[in-house]
Formats: C-alpha cells, structure tokens, sequence
C-alpha cells in the first residue's frame, strides 16, 4: 500500500464521525454557532426527525461573503487564533469542525447577511469535493444554515438513524439543554411546519424559574431550592431538588460550566454525594446548576462534543459544589421545610 492524503470530503466524513453522530448533534452544533454569533432569536425547523431537513436560522452577526467559503471549510474558525486564546476559551466552538464536517455527510446550504453588507449570499455545499458555489440571496440580518438529507452519502452512517420520532425527542432533549443555559435566548423548535416548544427570551432574573419550569415543570420548580453561591472565582447558581422529588430515572439533571452543557463525571459526582443519605436507593436527583469560573481553570479541549472538561483544580471545584449542594439541602432539612408530593 502507498501512503497517500485523504480527499477532502472523505477526511471531513471521517471527522463527521466524532461530530455527527445523529441529527441532534447537528442542531447542537448548529445552534450553538448562532449562540457564539450574539444572537437572540434563533429558530430550528426540523423535518422527519432531522433525517429530511435542519433549518437552523438566527438574528446573530453574519458571515461576509468573501468568508462563507472559508467557513465551511476544515479548521476554519473566527473564534481562535493561537494557543493562548485555546487556553481561554470564551465561546462554545473553537474547532473549525462542524461545518466541514456536516456539509461532508449532508446537502448544506449557508446564506448570511451581516448587518453591514446591503444584500445576503448564498453558499451551496454540494459539489464534489467539497466544492462551494456562491451566489446572492434574500435574507434578513443573520444566518440561516439548512442541513438536507443527512447521512445520504454514508448510507451506513444513514443505517443507524431510529425513527423519526426518536430522533426528534433528542433533538427536543439539545434545544431543553441549550434553552436552559440562556434565558436571554428566544428559541423556536417546528417539527414537520408544526410549533412543538416556543421559549421566549427573558432578561429578568425573577423570571428565570418560568423557563426552568417550561422546561423540567412546575412541580420541579416547586420542589426545589433555588441556590446561589460565590467563592473567590467560583459561582455556583440553580435549583436543586428536594429529596422528595427523587427521580426513578435520571431524566432532570442539568449542569452547565461557563454556559456549556456538560455530562461531566466529576461534577455528577459532586452532586450525587451532596444527595447521598436524603434519597432512596435507586432514585436520582432533579437539578439545574450553573457552575461560573475563570475561563483558564478549565479545559474544554478533551472532548469532540465538549460534553467534558477538565477541571484544574479538580478537588477544589468538586468539593465547593459538594459544599453548596449538602448544605442547602442539609439546612433544608433542618428547618423541617421538607414539603411532601401529593
Ligand atoms: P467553530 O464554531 O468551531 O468556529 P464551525 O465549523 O462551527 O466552527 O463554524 C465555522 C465558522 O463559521 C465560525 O467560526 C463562525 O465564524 C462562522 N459561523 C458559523 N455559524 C455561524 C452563524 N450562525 N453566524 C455567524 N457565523 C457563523
Ligand atoms: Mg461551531
């Protein structure tokens, strides 16, 4: 065998595999673009499940023209520049990945108009090798990104697709995640032209538990301690559930570090010895918690979803929110506050 440079296309399919793995993962990425771009309104139609088309379109910054081709190509990205910016990540992405990789597996069309351009433009991935054909469009100020038969051209990838209806409770599942994180987002998701969940911005902190319950219910809301706590650099804010809204699945457990959505060991470790003795065997706890430090003392570079990070002061940070947690819910029930579901 001689050694050879993948084609672009089949390099970027390779990468998809990391990034793609259904249509949820698109929307992730996709809405957390719109989310890096300052937008505040962003609207997700889905049809099929995803499988037929992801439209994701926003009111954020824009792509230039001359930049919508470098945007869909690999490690193309705006938001950095050397290591010590990868040191200090600020925003959700920073890979150059996504949109490279899902134009490799999918027919995907990028039409943008920042503010200071007069008229919008148009990008059509769909030519061989990752080939871009521009030309002008009708569009408002932002982006709209719409992502057509995904998997069509890796039919084993295609292959493991469930049913619409299965892709579209975890495309629901991303956009409960992501809405959580930003109340001062409006979020629109349509499946098949029907409005399944309209969530409206909100820039008062009082009515923050609205959304929360939009989201995880108004018994959560009711059934849990509202917590915000500062130490030094660290923040840790949310809701914690009481003992008595144990959950038989771990269905409501939401945790966010500098705004991103993470399944992080360390962090549910945390929280689950905070729990440990106040709940019955086999149950979990329902929790949305928040947790703000100093961009440099995580790493958000270990995991192609970034669904985990890498704490530097591990220890530190696991028992602070060990702290907070045990001691709301201890002193909750001192107070003898517990209140029983009916
Ligand atoms: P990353 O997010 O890691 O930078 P992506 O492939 O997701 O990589 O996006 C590439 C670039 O395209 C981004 O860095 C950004 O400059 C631009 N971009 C993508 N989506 C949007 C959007 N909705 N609005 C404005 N710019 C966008
Ligand atoms: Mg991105």
């Amino acid at each position: 065998m001689t050694i050879e440079i993948l084609p672009a296309r089949l390099a970027n399919q390779i990468a998809a595999g990391e990034v793609v793995e259904r249509p949820s993962s698109v929307v992730k990425e996709l809405v957390e673009n719109s989310l890096d771009a300052g937008a505040t309104t962003i609207k997700i139609d889905i049809e099929k499940g995803g499988a037929k088309r992801i439209r994701i379109s926003d009111n954020g910054s824009g792509i230039v023209k001359d930049e919508l081709t470098l945007a869909l190509s690999r490690h193309a990205t705006s938001k950095i520049k050397d290591l010590n910016d990868l040191e200090g990540i600020c925003s959700l992405g920073f890979r150059g990945e996504a949109l490279a990789s899902i134009s490799s597996v999918a027919r995907l069309t990028l039409t943008s108009k920042p503010a200071e351009q007069e008229s919008a433009w148009q990008a059509i991935a769909e030519g061989r090798d990752m080939a871009v054909a521009l030309q002008p469009a009708a569009h408002p100020n932002g982006t709209t990104i719409d992502v057509v038969d995904l998997f069509f051209n890796t039919p084993a990838r295609r292959k493991f697709l469930r049913t619409e209806k299965t892709e579209f409770t975890h495309i629901e599942e991303v956009i409960k995640r992501i809405a959580l994180a930003r109340f001062d987002v409006s979020f629109i998701l349509s499946h098949n032209q029907k409005v399944i969940k309209h969530f409206k911005s909100v820039n008062n902190k009082s009515l923050y538990a609205k959304r929360v319950a939009q989201i995880c219910g108004q018994k959560f809301i009711e059934h849990s301690l509202e917590i915000d706590c500062q130490h030094g650099d660290l923040q840790l804010s949310g809701w914690v559930g009481l003992p008595s809204f144990a959950r038989n699945q771990n269905d409501l457990s939401f945790s966010y570090v500098n705004g991103r959505m993470m399944r992080d060991k360390l962090i549910n470790h945390a929280i689950r010895q905070a729990y440990s003795n106040l709940l019955p065997a086999d149950t979990y706890p329902a929790f949305v918690l928040f947790l703000v430090l100093d961009v440099r003392e995580v790493d958000v570079n270990v995991h192609p979803a970034k669904h985990e990070v890498r704490f530097h002061q591990g220890r530190y940070i696991h028992d602070f929110i060990y702290s907070v947690c045990h001691n709301a819910l201890s002193e909750n029930a001192n107070l003898g506050l517990l209140p029983e579901l009916e």
